[in-house]
């Protein structure tokens, strides 16, 4: 048997860090970078006697993820001790959700290459994260300022096939969270990490294989990478006649394999008991409804509504779509404009070019774009004018319209004027001429390009184009 005789089947587990100025027990801060233990109290360090309470922002943010993720909120969740022990824990349990979670039954949609595919949420819960260790010299380090962090946990249905398909998955995931404020989605600094479940099953299997679980994965590529790994190395023990244990596994980045962390012999038991500490979570409808309000328009959305307000080509609304900066400086211009197609194109395959940065800014205002979306719709000037006044606006601004007047720019639409300068264009090239007439079409290009030369670039192109034409039939 070969790969191809084999399905993967994968599902993820996504914390992500809350955007909360305060932690979700305590009031001490959450900015990341301090000084080790510098911002932790009894209660983030889990003494005995210390009594948490509920930071109302982190039900809202985590109700917030659940709205955009598709999910029923339930209107009272609660809280329970997830117990084990681990130093990054002193109270040895830490307090997160089990059998009612905020939020449950929700969907993502993943654009694939064979169209759209709804990934499941089975459900997205609040819990605390934990301290960091450190292991230095043979010693090691704790730091508590992680500790009492809140975290949403979202949970995915094992939808997924490939590590390609996860790795999308999680940027998409990213994407949405950001979008809405619930998370600052840092990779690189753990705000957002992953746990991966790997199994295989013979293509047309109906019941699942025995999965791995790779734990803490903190970029896309290891994601991707540390997946596809794991199904190659499921596939051969399989096919060894070995059989898959389950286990929690690492990513080695260094040689790009899991790597063995600790076998499990059946499911953990966490002992759940429901947090005596902390009242059962409740929103009102009321609330939810709010919250709803709250999030943004998302790319796909968006998207769509460019498509039918002004009607874009669908990939080009995508393309805008993608920085919403960029969305919203074409829909600054597109509104005072008579011809929004015009703007996104001369966006698209013009200003983008002179943009760089991660984020979209613009060198030239919406209002001017806008402004020679116009001149050019209304035909006063055509394009390959207006590509040289949109390069001279990103030097320094100045009135469009003004400037073509001023300048007499203008596009020239005289018939008698054009026929004028064709002819002096036959005249002055009998090879170019010749060649068309034996019919190299090609030819009519470089024709035209000396007619547009001649007049500056304000040629009316299609109707100097008819007239050439007409020029060079007749002339035999
Ligand atoms: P646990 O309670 O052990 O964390 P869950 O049932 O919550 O297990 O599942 C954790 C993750 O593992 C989910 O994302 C789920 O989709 C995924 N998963 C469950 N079974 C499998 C499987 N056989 N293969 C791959 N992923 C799986
Ligand atoms: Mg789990
Ligand atoms: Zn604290």
């Amino acid at each position: 048997m070969s790969r191809s005789d084999f399905e993967a089947v994968i599902g993820l587990e996504v914390h992500a860090e809350l955007r909360t100025k305060t932690k979700i027990f305590c009031s001490c801060p959450t900015d990341f970078g301090a000084e080790p233990n510098t911002q932790c109290c009894p209660i983030c360090m889990g003494l005995p006697g210390s009594m948490p309470s509920l930071n109302r922002r982190v039900v809202e943010l985590a109700a917030m993820a659940g709205l955009a993720l598709h999910c029923t909120v339930s209107p009272i969740s609660r809280t329970d001790r997830k117990q084990y022990f681990y130093p990054d824990l002193p109270k040895a349990y830490q307090i997160s959700q089990g059998e009612v979670p905020l939020c449950r039954n929700g969907y993502l949609v993943l654009k694939t290459a064979e169209g759209e595919r709804r990934i499941g949420i089975s459900r997205i819960h609040i819990e605390e994260d934990a301290g960091k260790l450190m292991h230095e010299n043979g010693k090691t380090l704790i730091d508590y300022n992680r500790s009492g962090v809140p975290l949403i946990e979202i949970v995915s249905e094992p939808h997924l096939r490939s590590g390609r398909e996860a790795a999308d998955y999680l940027r998409t995931l990213r994407a949405i969270l950001v979008s809405c404020g619930v998370t600052d989605g840092k990779m690189q600094e753990g705000s957002l990490r992953c746990d991966v479940n790997v199994s295989v099953r013979p293509v047309g299997m109906k019941t699942f294989g025995v999965r791995t679980e790779i734990k803490n994965l903190n970029s896309f590529t290891f994601v991707e990478k540390a997946i596809e790994y794991e199904i190659a190395r499921q596939i051969a023990l399989i096919e060894r006649g070995e059989g898959v244990r389950m286990e929690t596994r690492r990513y080695d980045a260094v040689s790009g394999e899991t790597v063995l962390m600790r076998r499990k012999e059946q499911a953990e038991d966490y002992r759940f008991i429901v947090e005596p500490d902390l009242p059962p979570i409740l929103l009102t409808e009321t609330e939810i409804e709010a919250l709803r309000q709250c999030l943004p328009e998302f790319p796909d959305a968006r998207a769509a509504r460019l498509v039918r307000e002004y009607g874009l080509a669908e990939k080009d609304a995508r393309t805008l779509c993608q920085d919403v900066a960029l969305g919203n400086y074409f829909e600054a211009a597109a509104k005072s404009c008579a011809y929004p197609r015009l703007v996104s194109n001369l966006l698209l395959s013009e200003l983008l070019r002179h943009c760089d940065g991660a984020e979209f800014v613009s060198p030239v205002s919406a209002d001017r774009l806008a402004a020679l979306a116009d001149l050019m719709g209304e035909g006063t000037v055509n394009s390959a004018t207006v590509k040289k006044l949109l390069l001279r606006l990103c030097e320094g601004d100045f009135d469009p319209r003004l400037v073509v007047e001023q300048e007499d720019l203008g596009q020239i639409r005289d018939k008698a004027k054009l026929r004028t300068v064709a002819l002096e264009v036959i005249a002055e090239n009998p090879r170019a001429v010749a060649d068309y007439r034996n019919g190299k079409n090609a030819a009519l290009r470089s024709l035209q390009g000396r007619l547009m030369a001649k007049t500056g670039g304000r040629a009316e192109p299609i109707l100097s184009e008819k007239i050439m034409k007409e020029l060079l039939k007749e002339e035999v």
